[in-house]
């Protein structure tokens, strides 16, 4: 493949600018025609490039719907076709509607869940029966689950009681 040069002058394509920065003309008219104006400086950005090579504002949206950039001055889509005028609405509106058809089904899946997860817990609280009668290493394993909730309620109640909450109690010697 041939490095591109310009067409006027014949200097190297450096592949930033439509514009040969020698002449200032047009390095091809394919790229002229298919230039993207910069939407602040008004530099001619080359096709497919994303941010002006003048500035560095960015010359390309991103597709509400596939995320795909496209040239800002496009009017759809490069990509899927959808255009961009009204699209965060029309996207907003299809949005609104998977949701509610997600929801439901959703709705179906929890349920499914639910009920297999029931089952599961019938069925742990019967092998766990079983075990706590068989074997002394469960029953130990459930006490002490038990105790455990039981001992930090009563040590966070007690801690705060005597001093834990300095900050908030201060006048906690009052009552004696
Ligand atoms: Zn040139
Ligand atoms: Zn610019
Ligand atoms: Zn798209």
């Amino acid at each position: 493949m041939a490095t591109p040069t310009c067409s006027s002058c014949g200097a190297p394509d450096d592949g930033e600018f439509v514009n040969c920065k020698f002449c200032q003309k047009a390095i091809s008219a394919e790229l002229l025609a298919s230039a993207i104006p910069c939407p602040r400086c008004r530099a001619a950005c080359r096709w497919g490039k994303q941010k002006c090579g003048a500035c560095g504002s960015w010359i390309v949206v991103s597709c509400v719907f596939c995320g795909a950039l496209s040239p800002h001055n496009q009017s759809a889509c490069l990509a899927c076709q959808e255009p961009f005028q009204g699209a965060i609405e029309r996207k907003q509106a299809r949005t609104q509607q998977v949701q509610h058809q997600q929801n439901m089904q959703t709705a179906g899946v929890v349920g499914n869940i639910g009920a297999s997860f029931l089952g599961a817990v019938a069925g742990a609280a019967l092998t766990n029966s079983f075990y706590h009668h068989g074997d002394g290493d469960s029953s130990s394993w459930t006490s002490e689950t038990d105790d455990f909730v039981v001992n930090t309620n009563e040590s966070d109640s007690g801690g705060s009681d005597w001093g834990g909450d300095s900050g908030d109690s201060g006048g906690g010697w009052d009552e004696g």
